[in-house]
């Protein structure tokens, strides 16, 4: 981490439409997520103050301090989780979506902003003559070879030209997993627009507030998603930036739930559908819930008096999950995980060490067993069956 981090800057506006945004939910010593040190690393605290803000007017949340991306990506940035298999089903249902909504529509220039590995990019190649993969990852390297139609950019989709890239203006825009990190999401979708033909089909996915709260599921909000669109602050925000709403829909089995939404520049939009804005009251009463249910999963963990604990699934996000349990995970003999890039390490501030799932079989027979990444509840449990596990905990209600 550089030494130099910027103070946090501070948001009391929302970022889709300007309106004074009220804090819901304090979150002070928030740890940093995605960060897996050795054995002998220097301990170094990774906490930093947060809070949720919603805006009354729109409805939007978001985090009310924005760290320096320098120390909230500390490196990870290039290790996002794209190439994981939940990744690329979540990318292939959002190239399902495209096709529904595209029809048998050519495009002339696509562009992707966070095109990652170019697992879409590639895909989007086939519908378009030209596409332009955009994402910073490639801002120091070099892309993979990719047919002659696709270009990549390392560009800030703040500073992207998108015209001069493509030759002209764009007339397909898709962005999935990039929105909720940018601290000036009008601006940069504005921008993209302004540069786009008129009828450009704009396609985003981001993860959705609504489910979010549907769900409880707080464990989602940390310090790299700056933004928490629900369906009507994202409706909000396609308005402002000079789009026409088209359709939309939702992905439950990508990170807890996304929205997936379609848009077309300077035409008029369809019946906005009926989209209910989150109020304090709201968040408040599913933020209790989801407490309750942290407790009660704590209760299973600590009262155990027959058998060692271990955790299973080393997840980026598993800092945020033992902050709310109230714990430093010191009841975990191990978490198991099957990635041997994360063997025998650690998290910052938390106790347990990663550790190979073989070398700890015999014990799992006569263990409880915490699924410590939620969001792979499903493939987990199927696997700590395989492996003869006595009791599974999963800290969600259902999955
Ligand atoms: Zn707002």
């Amino acid at each position: 981490m550089s030494p130099a981090a910027r103070p946090p800057r501070v948001r009391r506006r929302c970022c889709v439409c300007g309106s004074a945004v009220r804090v819901v939910l304090d979150l002070p010593g928030l740890p940093l997520t995605g960060i897996y040190v050795g054995p002998r690393a220097r301990r170094r605290d990774t906490r930093h103050d947060q809070a949720l803000g919603l805006c009354a007017r729109c409805g939007h949340a978001q985090l009310t301090r924005a760290l320096d991306p320098r120390s909230v990506y500390d490196g990870t940035y290039e290790h996002r989780s794209s190439s994981s298999a939940l990744a690329r089903r979540g990318n292939d249902a959002l190239e399902r979506f495209i096709a529904r909504v595209a029809g048998g529509r050519r495009f002339k220039r696509a562009v992707e902003v966070g095109c990652n590995d170019l697992y879409l990019t590639r895909r989007l190649a086939r519908r378009a003559r030209q596409v332009l993969g955009v994402d910073p990852i490639w801002r120091h390297r070099r892309p993979p070879k990719t047919p002659a139609n696709i270009r990549v950019s390392g560009s800030y989709v703040e500073d992207l030209d998108a015209a001069r890239l493509c030759g002209g203006r764009p007339d397909l825009i898709v962005s999935a997993h990039t929105w909720e990190h940018l601290e000036r999401p009008l601006g940069a979708l504005s921008s993209l627009v302004e540069d786009a033909a008129d009828g450009a089909l704009v396609v985003l996915e981001v993860p959705s507030f609504d489910t979010l709260l549907r769900d409880a599921r707080f464990d989602q909000v940390f310090h790299q998603h700056l933004q928490y669109f629900g369906l009507a602050s994202m409706l909000e925000l396609l308005k402002r930036s000079g789009l026409g709403y088209l359709t939309h829909t939702h992905n439950p089995d990508y990170w807890g739930g996304t929205l997936l939404i379609a848009a077309l520049k300077g035409v008029r939009p369809r019946k906005a559908p009926r989209a209910p804005r989150a109020t304090p009251a709201l968040v408040r009463r599913r933020y209790a819930a989801f407490k309750a249910r942290m407790r009660a999963c704590m209760s299973v963990v600590t009262r155990q008096r027959d058998g060692v604990v271990y955790g299973y699934g080393a997840a980026q996000m598993l800092p945020v999950l033992a902050y709310h349990m109230g714990t430093d995970l010191s009841e975990l003999r191990a978490v198991l995980d099957d990635d041997p890039a994360r063997q025998g390490r650690s998290y910052p501030g938390l106790r347990p060490r990663i550790a190979r799932p073989e070398a700890h079989r015999t014990h799992l027979t006569e263990a409880t067993v915490l699924v410590t990444a939620p969001d792979s509840a499903r493939p987990i449990a199927r696997r700590l069956s395989e492996l003869g596990a006595r009791r599974i905990v999963v800290p969600l209600v259902s999955w």
